[in-house]
């Protein structure tokens, strides 16, 4: 089985997030760039689904990233992916989703998969809208939020993390699922996989290889940001000093039901 996994390269999620307001784009230079956070569970997914799976299953992870930044995919193949690809071309600067999930799912087409594993969220856009689009513009199936995976012949048998429990859902392969943060802890790398990172391959992509039939980039997109402005500054909170809990109870009940919220 051939497993891709999408890793986002994003600015570490702990450092201050600006904006530079004149492209109104993330500013990314000065801070660290790290794997996207849930892809790291994505990976891990991946990684115990070859476990399991064993014979000839290979993890491949694919992210479209300036080529500067290359080398924050050593991470990945530390935790034990066995290759990966990078689609880099400045054509790609001001891509939004459509144009973005477009070039995409052209490199993951010509990369190949069985099973396409994308995180569910990335911590920099957040908008939660690259899985459904590839899954479009693949025409694969696509099972969001997957806390189980089993390999059944050819296809999956899937446990899907719902608000009230758990879905037992099977798809044939190839498919593409994201994974749930219960999936399990992403693994760290060992001393072993980082030695062994640096010569495990990552084939470069450009646009010139996709064969593309429209734009990507800014003519590309459908989309423009129009404005990116920092959450309002939260007012004064209110303190109340309590004699007793019961008092304090009380003042926090008074205080809901004033704004008529129980
Ligand atoms: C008008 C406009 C212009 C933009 N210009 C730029 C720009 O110049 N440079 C720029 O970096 N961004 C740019 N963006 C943001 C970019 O379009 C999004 O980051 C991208 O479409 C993915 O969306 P998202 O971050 O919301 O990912 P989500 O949909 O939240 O991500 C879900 C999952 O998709 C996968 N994924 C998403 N993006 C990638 C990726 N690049 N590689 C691998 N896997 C991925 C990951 O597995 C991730 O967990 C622009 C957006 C707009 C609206």
């Amino acid at each position: 089985m051939k497993i891709v996994v999408t890793v986002k390269l994003v600015p570490d999620p702990n450092a201050e997030k600006r904006i530079d307001t004149s492209t109104k784009r993330l500013v990314r230079t000065g801070v660290e760039t790290v794997l996207n956070p849930y892809d790291e569970y994505a990976l891990e997914a991946a990684l115990q689904l070859k476990e399991k799976a064993g014979g000839d299953t290979t993890v491949t992870v694919f992210a479209m990233a300036p080529e500067s930044l290359k080398e924050t995919l050593r991470k990945a193949l530390a935790m034990g992916a066995d290759d990966a690809v990078l689609l880099s071309d400045p054509a790609l600067e001001g891509s939004d989703v459509w144009a973005t999930s477009y070039a995409m799912s052209h490199a993951l087409k010509k990369i190949g998969f069985d099973l396409l594993i994308v995180g569910g969220l990335s911590d920099d856009g957040s908008t939660g809208a690259t899985p459904g689009a590839l899954a479009e513009y693949l025409q694969t199936p696509l099972v969001t939020n997957v806390r189980k995976a089993d390999a059944e012949g050819n296809s999956l048998k899937l446990e899907r993390e719902t608000d009230t429990g758990y879905q037992t859902v099977a798809a044939p392969l190839p498919c593409a699922i994201t994974t749930a943060l219960t999936f399990g802890e992403p693994r760290y790398a060992s001393l072993k996989g980082i030695m062994g990172a640096k010569k495990k391959t990552i084939a470069p992509l450009t646009v010139g290889d996709l064969g593309l039939d429209r734009e990507v980039g800014v003519s590309g997109s459908k989309t423009a940001l129009l404005a990116a402005n920092p959450p309002a500054a939260r007012g004064k909170g209110q303190v109340v000093e309590a004699a007793d809990g019961a008092t304090g109870a009380k003042a926090i009940f008074d205080f809901l039901k004033e704004r008529k919220l129980v």
